[in-house]
């Protein structure tokens, strides 16, 4: 499904990912855990190339793709099978949640708007906010706010979400409503590649574990291994900080 191959970025001499590999199978949740400044972030957005990898491949559904010399069309190919979830949302504030969630399809995917909106409302009623449809983001809580941002991604059914820190702009009882919605996806099968700090979401909800330290992968495996027994001393170290 989605392979990401050697992945290297440097910003100026800062070397932030030094070769990662990562593999996601139809209908796994993969979160990647690490400490603050292990790339997590950088790596998700190499996947859709907010950022441009200095080298490595990618392969989504098939399609080979050399991320250093990525064509306008190859990047576009990827960006139409993938959806990525920001920690800040990112929604149009001058939109309300239903415009907010048909935007992508109308104007990138050139879904008529007629089918559009059914979708959009089918997506929302998914992350149960049918009743918020024309609700501006600055009349929605936070957690709302996010939720409308995952229907946004569902709408496109993407070959894989990509969630960045999805709840960590979040107060924490609304934590607890986006995370719900990121389980129940998970039950439906839905592929997400997710980088969180949410350790209870990494046990219960993930089917594999990619621990991230300094730039490159020091650990991976089912969650019941990486937080039962975890094999590197890196991993130990930050698991007992955070547990
Ligand atoms: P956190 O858990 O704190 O979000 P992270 O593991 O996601 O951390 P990244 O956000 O990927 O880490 O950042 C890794 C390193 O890359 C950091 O040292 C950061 O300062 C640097 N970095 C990220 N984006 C840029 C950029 N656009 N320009 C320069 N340096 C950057």
């Amino acid at each position: 499904m989605l392979e990401l191959i050697d992945i290297h970025k440097s910003f100026n001499n800062n070397e932030v990912l030094k070769g990662v590999s990562i593999k996601v199978n139809k209908g796994d949740v993969v979160v990647i855990l690490g400490p603050s400044g292990s790339g997590k972030t950088t790596l998700l957005r190499c996947i859709n190339f907010l950022e441009r990898a200095d080298k490595g491949e990618i392969i989504l559904d098939g399609m080979h793709v050399n991320v250093r010399t990525a064509s306008s069309s190859e990047i576009s190919r990827i960006r139409k099978k993938t959806a990525f979830v920001f920690q800040s949302f990112n929604l149009f504030n001058n939109k309300t949640a239903l415009e907010n969630v048909t935007e992508g399809l109308i104007v990138a995917r050139k879904v008529p708007k007629a089918e559009a909106i059914e979708i959009a409302k089918r997506a929302l009623n998914k992350v149960g906010l049918s009743d918020r449809e024309d609700y501006y983001p600055s009349k929605l809580s936070g957690g709302q706010q996010q939720r409308v941002a995952i229907a946004r991604a569902i709408a496109v059914n993407p070959d894989v979400i990509l969630f960045d820190e999805p709840t960590s702009a979040l107060d924490p009882e609304l934590t607890g409503e986006v995370l719900a919605v990121m389980k129940q996806l998970a039950g439906e099968g839905v592929t997400m590649l997710v980088v969180t700090h949410e350790m209870s979401f990494a046990r219960d909800v993930a089917n594999h574990i990619v621990f991230m330290a300094g730039g490159v992968v020091v650990e991976e495996g089912p969650p019941e291994e990486i937080f039962t027994n975890p094999h590197e001393e890196r991993t130990k170290q930050f698991l007992s900080r955070i547990l």
